[in-house]
């Protein structure tokens, strides 16, 4: 197959890895500690398994898996409230398929469908907004979630129903901003990395520019990348690179995808609709200053949170369950005490769990049945071509 074979080459692979072995000495290896290097993104953390690229790569370097998987990060509480406006009569909840199987504290959206609720999987909010066209005697509430990737398309879909002037939908906004993310995990008193692997999908809109916090003040080098086995690897060697070199930049390793400065398009449509939030919760991670956007006062007739009373109840999650610890990349999703055994893709205790880029979901998936650090993986694996 013309393109993707490319980026799974098996030769290529070999040279990086070759590439990363010999950037050892220089490294300091043997190490006290292997290099922590974060994958920001589920996208990254789905294929690094699926390849079975944490297998390949030498003891000396830790894949850490961030917490750049929207559903991932929504709290209970949140999910709680979505469950109220589904129960709500006249009101057709629409969402994604991820998004219906996260739990709640006590069900989650499929099975609120189950007990009757009219709950609808969309594949874009472009389509809830079509159902509020077909039905306009029932008000048709999105849940809208996600980072800044997805953030357009519902911002495109509130100015598409203002242009029409549907009146009977409304988001429930639950959308997500990944820098302020970061800035918190770098700040946290308990993190160890060493640099990043940046995200290729929400940089399609963004842009690099973002990122050159990371590298000025807290000296540590970012490259964004793309998703296939050697996109991965070549951003994981160039981030090594900087390390053995005393480097700490902004690199761009998705150049054929991610320009300097994103999508302005995307971007002015996402200012002229949404504003910062003071403050949004995220599961495992607490409250985060600035971290989740809202719709503007322009638009408040589309708010469901303004439109409808919910109960936004803060829900801890359930004492057994490590989720925060792995999204700060303390513990591997297998040391989580319920990985397995209660919390497994058919039965998610925890939100990582539920989505393919779930880290928990990743391992289940991918890596359960290998040692403990994935690493006797190197001979069949470190074939990608092989996975696919
Ligand atoms: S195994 Fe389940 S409860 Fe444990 S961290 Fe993963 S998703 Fe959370």
């Amino acid at each position: 197959m013309k393109y993707m074979d490319e980026f799974r080459d098996p030769a290529k692979v070999r040279a990086l890895l070759s590439g990363i072995e010999a950037l050892a000495p220089r490294l300091g290896v043997p190490r006290r500690r292997p290099l922590q290097i974060m994958e920001v993104c589920g996208g990254h953390t789905h294929s690094i398994f699926r390849y079975g690229i944490e297998g390949m790569l030498p003891d000396w370097v830790e894949l850490v898996h961030g917490p750049g998987c929207p559903v991932c990060v929504l709290p209970r509480g949140r999910v709680d409230d979505c469950l109220a406006l589904a129960g709500r009569d006249g009101v057709v909840l629409a969402t994604f398929g991820d998004a219906m199987r996260v739990p709640g504290s006590r069900k989650s959206l499929l099975q609120a469908r189950a007990d009757g609720a009219d709950v609808r999987m969309v594949y874009s909010p472009m389509d809830a907004l079509q159902l509020a066209r077909a039905m306009p005697d029932r008000e048709i509430v999105f849940f809208g979630l996600g980072f800044e990737t997805t953030m357009p398309s519902t911002a495109f879909t509130v100015l598409q129903a203002e242009r029409e002037g549907i009146a009977n939908f409304s988001l429930f906004c639950n959308h997500i901003t990944i820098i302020p993310t970061i800035r918190a995990l770098l700040d946290s008193p308990d993190q160890r990395l060493d640099g990043f692997l940046g995200p290729g999908h929400v940089s399609t809109v963004i842009g690099i520019r973002p990122y050159q916090f990371i590298a000025e003040r807290y000296r540590r080098p970012v490259v964004i990348s793309g998703f296939e086995p050697l996109d991965i690897l070549q951003s994981l060697w160039m981030v090594l690179k900087q390390l053995a070199e005393g480097r700490c930049e902004v690199e761009n390793q998705y150049r054929r995808v991610v320009s300097e400065d994103g999508g302005s398009a995307a971007r002015a449509a996402v200012e002229k609709v949404f504003e910062l939030r003071e403050f949004f919760e995220w599961r495992g991670l607490g409250s985060i200053e600035r971290s989740g956007v809202r719709l503007r006062d322009e638009y408040a007739r589309y708010d469901a949170e303004r439109k409808f009373a919910l109960p936004n109840l803060e829900v801890a999650d359930p004492s057994a369950c490590q989720c925060g610890e792995v999204l700060r990349g303390l513990i591997k999703p297998r040391q989580c005490r319920v990985f397995g055994t209660r919390c497994t893709p058919q039965t998610p205790m925890g939100a990582l769990m539920v989505s393919s880029e779930g880290a928990c979901a990743a391992y289940y998936n991918y890596a359960r049945a290998l040692p403990e650090d994935g690493r006797a993986a190197r001979g069949p694996l470190a074939d990608p071509a092989a996975s696919v």
